[in-house]
């Protein structure tokens, strides 16, 4: 039997957690102008943990106004860019330095294995700032030679400028690398920030403060705040001081936010859900393709807006996919997050672990077969849920439809290419999709048909920061990543100049 117990934090964690529920605002912890806490829990166990700030308007009108200061007194913007470069790095340096208290603290946060959080999340982090400092020194217009047009020589050229203070807020499934790989591209680009983690897990959000505090980062330039979505970020997006906004998370909050944002004409970047198709070819080696294609939606328990969650299976190859992957029901079966045997922790919280089994049902009652999983495990506490594999499934389900965002893959045959191309590209989302074959012509092929912002061919959810990241359709607006992404913070000004 697996042992669901949480196991004792380390001291460095324990210290974390004793903190008192502050702000970081313009250089400095700070109590909430309110005495409202947000509880913390551990889902592992579901025992509180912590208290956060719940932030109050106020709290969100004094971090904007630390911003705003800092940007237009030219303290960072100013700077030389090697110079932020240099703390950039030192911030990447610091991550690595607390790796394991970092991952520690993730995993009882968020749920998940801390060995993966240590192997994903925490390099991932210090990663997207090593990045984007490279861009640092390297942003700059473009100029061309003096030229006559009628009336006079001219001179012109373009410059880039840092768009201003943003509001980024993120979601709760990879909180520190979301907040690292918001934060970087902005003071890259010059720009000052207030960043708002979610409501469920901000701890690392906190410690990352410290963080760049200690790197040098000048006092108001990154503020944290915590808080509820629908009041302190609610706030942010539509605060008047803010020129942009950078948000991650659901679809439907994307719409909203993007509609208020709009009602002030701030410019903004939404990254927001998925249900990405992963399509096998009837050429696949079914011994390493069947765990490669478990992983693409059991990683982080399904709780990734890139997971594999339809699956596409030729007919000739269907049964032994789906038997492969079922396979690996041991490997990932759920454990506590400082199990060190784990794999796949619980569900963020309570209400995903009653959304995703809601969604099983639902799948129940329509008529899908359950071919691995589809229940909780016994445990006594904790949101843990089973890795599950639904066949008999038809594109009318919700299951099919909706993004669970929880370990459960529906698995479908298909006969032909068109065919399958039609059926991937039935859904609302885009924002990745995932094709497993040999046969490296057919892979480019479908890779240009497939509606996604992403296409990753034999592998599943590899995340480079140096390349664009982004959706079609429902799944969002604009790019992170690369210099797509630092584009994003920059504004384009040209300058024309009679000689
Ligand atoms: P969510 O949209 O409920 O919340 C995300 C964040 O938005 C939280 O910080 C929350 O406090 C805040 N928020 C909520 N309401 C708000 C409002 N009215 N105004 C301002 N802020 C508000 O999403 P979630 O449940 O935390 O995260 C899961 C979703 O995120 C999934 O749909 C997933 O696909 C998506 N996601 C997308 C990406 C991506 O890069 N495309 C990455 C990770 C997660």
């Amino acid at each position: 039997t697996i042992n669901r117990t949480q196991r004792e934090y380390s001291p460095a964690v324990k210290a974390a957690l004793a903190r008192a529920p502050q702000l970081y605002i313009n250089g400095e912890w700070v109590d909430s102008s309110g005495g409202a806490t947000i509880d913390v829990e551990d889902p592992s166990s579901g025992k509180v943990i912590a208290q956060v700030v719940e932030a109050t308007d106020k709290d969100i009108d004094r971090a904007v106004a630390a911003a705003r200061t800092a940007f237009d007194d030219g303290r960072w913007r100013e700077l030389p860019p090697i110079a932020r470069e240099k703390i950039m790095h030192k911030i990447a340096d610091l991550i690595d330095a607390h790796a394991d208290e970092l991952a520690e603290l993730e995993a009882i946060d968020v749920g998940k294995p801390k060995g993966m959080a240590g192997v994903v999340d925490v390099p991932g982090a210090a990663a997207h700032f090593r990045y984007m400092a490279g861009w640092a020194g390297k942003i700059g217009g473009e100029t061309q030679a003096p030229y006559s047009m009628p009336g006079g020589m001219m001179f012109a050229y373009t410059l880039k400028e840092p768009v201003g203070v943003c509001a980024q807020i993120v979601p709760w499934n990879f909180p520190l690398l979301m907040a690292c790989l918001k934060i970087a591209p902005a003071i890259a680009a010059g720009c000052t920030t207030v960043l708002k983690p979610a409501e469920q897990t901000s701890l690392t959000a906190l410690r990352l403060a410290d963080l760049i505090h200690e790197a040098g980062v000048p006092a108001g330039v990154v503020n944290i705040v915590t808080g509820y979505g629908h009041t302190a970020g609610d706030r942010m997006v539509k605060h008047p001081d803010v020129d942009k906004v950078a948000f991650t998370g659901s679809t439907e909050i994307g719409k909203l936010i993007n509609r208020n944002a709009t009602e002030t004409l701030k410019h903004v970047t939404l990254e927001l859900g998925g249900k990405s198709p992963v399509v096998v070819m009837p050429d696949v080696d079914v011994a390493s393709t069947a765990p490669g294609v478990a992983g693409a939606i059991f990683f982080n328990s399904g709780q990734v807006c890139v997971a594999g969650s339809r699956l596409y299976a030729h007919k000739s190859v269907f049964d032994q996919v789906v038997e492969g992957m079922a396979a690996t029901a041991d490997f990932w079966a759920p454990r506590a997050s400082l199990d060190p045997e784990g794999h796949m922790g619980p569900l963020v919280s309570k209400e995903q672990h009653e959304r995703v089994l809601g969604y099983i049902d639902a799948g129940k009652r329509d008529g899908a077969s359950v071919l691995m999983g589809g229940d909780a495990p016994a445990s006594d506490g904790g949101y843990y849920v089973n890795p599950t594999i639904l066949t008999d499934v038809n594109p009318q389900m919700s299951v099919v439809r909706e993004e669970i965002f929880g370990p459960v893959v529906v698995a479908q045959r298909f006969e032909d290419l068109d065919e399958v191309v039609r059926d991937a590209n039935d859904t609302q989302y885009g924002l990745a999709a995932g094709v497993w074959t040999k046969d490296v012509s057919a892979l480019h092929k479908i890779a240009s048909k497939l509606k996604a912002g992403t296409v990753w061919g034999n592998c599943h959810a590899m995340i480079d920061p140096a390349l664009p990241f982004g959706g079609y359709k429902e799944s969002g607006i604009g790019h992170e990543q690369g210099r797509l992404g630092l584009e994003a913070y920059l504004e384009t000004k040209s300058v024309l100049i009679k000689l």
